[in-house]
């Protein structure tokens, strides 16, 4: 399914809905906003891209660690997004489970740098290594070239839930159910960058 959605991606932009969703089961353990993310190393990355140009087209998907050779942020850029087009401009929103890695936190920065016809928003369920200074400063440097990083809110959750993950057949789509802690492990988090960022 994987392989699916990348080649849609790739070859048809005029897609816009995809039709391969995440499965429930991974998206309730993985995007699980905890504090503690004990064998949740996992990336689930699920995106919107809008390209602004003389075709416009907004396509959905989702890439995972697992099946790509790379992270899923940078099988994004390697099978999502292989080259901008200059005159077009492309407005990206990607919704992950944990920040990036100080590596993929790199490859952004220079990408965005690189070219200026591209909007990146991160929205991420929650924090990885961010006690570490070497990440802070790969976070800070985001910034700067333009990402916007935040930390998904509890209607965030709703919106991937709704508009990423399978749904079962022929059944009335479920109500996304919020966890328990699931607002204070947001505000927790929104802390926590509020201060690297400041
Ligand atoms: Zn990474």
């Amino acid at each position: 399914s994987h392989e699916r959605m990348t080649s849609l991606g790739r070859d048809d932009k005029r897609v816009f809905f995809l039709i391969c969703r995440l499965p429930a089961i991974f998206f309730k353990f993985q995007f699980r906003n905890v504090e503690y993310s004990s064998g949740r190393n996992k990336t689930f990355l699920c995106y919107v891209l809008e390209t602004q140009g003389k075709e416009s087209a907004t396509s959905r998907g989702y890439l995972e660690d697992e099946h790509a050779a790379a992270h899923a942020e940078i099988a994004f850029f390697n099978t999502i997004l292989p080259k901008c087009d200059s005159s077009s401009r492309y407005n990206i929103t990607w919704y992950v489970s944990s920040s990036p890695c100080v590596a993929c936190a790199d490859r952004i920065t220079e990408t965005l740098r690189k070219n200026k016809n591209l909007r990146l928003t991160i929205m991420v369920g929650r924090l990885f290594m961010w006690e570490e200074p070497e990440m802070q400063a790969a976070l800070k440097k985001m910034k700067a070239a333009g990402c916007k990083l935040r930390i998904m809110k509890p209607q965030d959750f709703e919106y991937v839930w709704q508009n990423f993950v399978e749904q079962e057949e022929g059944q009335e789509a479920k109500a996304f159910v919020p966890w328990e802690d699931i607002q204070e492990n947001f505000q927790y988090y929104e802390e926590k960058l509020a201060e690297i960022l400041h």
